[in-house]
């Protein structure tokens, strides 16, 4: 068991090695364990650095309506399913939760020179759907309007 920084209550640190914060205080900031990194071990494109500072960055939002003073922040996403409201029911993609984002981001601020580089932490993961905003871009298929 450890103790919370935030709210001083008592949590178990199993999957939250490192934090210093439980769940629910970690649910109110945005803050979860940091998955597994995705990049590839390549040197920095703009100066050939090997040194990086990781993040995974978060969004802000204001919530309406009910909440009008909450502020919500998560980690940062390519996309989310849309929130059904007002008898606006998202057919296709109903089966994904709302809220729920695909494809977390995180990125890579070189040591040396500075340069950010973004990369997607589960691509393969993103449902394709033009009402998520997503599409699947194949240089190599023949069919591909794209090439
Ligand atoms: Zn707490
Ligand atoms: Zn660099």
């Amino acid at each position: 068991m450890a103790t919370c920084a935030y709210c001083k209550g008592y949590f178990y640190e199993h999957g939250r090695e490192g934090l210093s914060m439980c769940e629910g205080c970690g649910t109110r900031v945005g803050v979860i364990p940091m998955p597994p990194a995705s990049r590839p071990p390549n040197p920095c494109a703009r100066c050939s650095g090997r040194k990086f500072v990781r993040c995974i960055p978060r969004e802000h939002t204001s919530a309406t309506g009910g909440e009008m003073n909450a502020q919500h922040t998560n980690p940062m996403f390519l996309t989310h399913a849309a929130e059904a409201h007002h008898g606006w029911v998202l057919n296709h993609v109903k089966e994904l939760d709302a809220r729920k984002g695909f494809g977390m981001l995180e990125v890579y601020a070189c040591w040396n020179c500075g340069a950010v580089e973004w990369h997607c932490l589960d691509v393969r993961n993103i449902p394709i759907h033009p009402d998520l905003m997503t599409q699947l871009i194949d240089y190599d298929d023949t069919e591909s309007p794209y090439r």
